[in-house]
């Protein structure tokens, strides 16, 4: 396949088909944590930068087996809202397969244009991330296009608010020293409280960054960052062993939402949730000892579920 991935079992979305709309890698930004690896353009000209009607007929064909999907998502090597016929491309499915959530995974900085945020109006979910607000730690972060500005990009995600009614998560990701000091997170959570997302979704690094060095965000601190986030309704998605570790082992919230959305083998919970073979055990352990889930046998062998 030239422009699908996966599927993939997302935490968030259940097993999901993922669309890149980007030739490796263009985006408006350069973050120092994409697991991407460096921007090689960094842009917001927004174009066809690969056919859609390719796009089009490599879904027709993939669609028509009628996979076992949940969710298609636009996401892969650069931000998807550069790509011109993302709205078209969404019209498709949504009149051919409604029945598959579509969600788009968007840095947030062309929310600004009227004609970008209509084309992905008819998108069931909509994850745009804010990292930072004031200049100097968005310039660290995130290395955007020359001229991006958070007020702008904050302003854009207002007006989306506005416009779209279904689903909002509001991704922030968490480096320890870079954007958790307390000024900053004060104006992400007035960021967000203006924005009025369905929810707030902490994340940090899982794998290496653009940048050596960089440290994942422990449990303690997103639990710090979602304190301080306070009132907003907030998650914390990271699935890092250091943000996953806490009392009551290694990702169970983790195995239990995903197994609660969907009955998986002990392969489809270490692909799913990047785990090892021994932190999936002791997760599912921990959680039948507390009740929580049980097994039955299936076509790939023995299948959790949660009780
Ligand atoms: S916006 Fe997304 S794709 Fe672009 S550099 Fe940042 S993390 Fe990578």
């Amino acid at each position: 396949m030239k422009y699908l991935f996966g599927p993939v079992h997302s935490r968030r979305f259940g097993r999901s088909l993922g669309i890149d709309l980007l030739p490796a890698k263009v985006c408006t930004m350069n973050c120092i944590y994409c697991e991407c690896g460096g921007t090689e353009m960094c842009t917001d000209e927004v174009k066809e930068y690969v056919p859609t009607a390719e796009v089009i007929q490599e879904l027709k064909g993939y669609l028509s087996g009628a996979p076992d999907l949940d969710a298609i998502t636009f996401a892969g090597s650069g931000e998807p809202t550069l790509h011109s016929g993302i709205g078209e491309i969404i019209s498709f499915i949504k009149k051919r397969y409604p029945h598959y959530r579509v969600v788009v995974l968007t840095n947030g900085s062309l929310m600004r244009r009227d004609d970008v945020r209509a084309r992905i109006l008819h998108a069931d979910v909509i994850v745009p991330s804010l990292d930072a607000v004031s200049k100097e730690v968005f310039e660290k972060i995130n290395r955007p296009f020359p001229c991006s500005d958070t007020e702008q990009i904050i302003e854009g995600l207002v007006r989306l608010r506005e416009e779209f009614a279904k689903e909002i998560l509001l991704e922030v990701f968490i480096l320890p020293g870079i954007n958790d000091g307390a000024d900053e997170l004060n104006r992400i959570r007035e960021a967000a409280l203006r924005i009025r997302p369905d929810a707030v979704q902490l994340n940090t690094l899982d794998r290496p960054g653009a940048v050596a060095g960089l440290h994942p965000a422990d449990y303690h601190l997103l639990e710090r960052v979602r304190n301080a986030l306070s009132p907003l309704k907030v998650d914390i998605i990271a699935r890092s062993e250091a943000a996953a570790t806490k009392a009551g082992g290694l990702g169970t919230d983790e195995v239990l939402a995903l197994i609660r959305r969907r009955p998986s083998t002990i392969e489809d919970i270490i692909a799913g949730l990047a785990l090892s073979a021994q932190e999936a055990e002791s997760a599912l352990d921990a959680l039948s000892r507390q009740g929580l889930v049980a097994k039955k046998k299936g076509t790939r062998g023995d299948y959790y579920y949660a009780l």
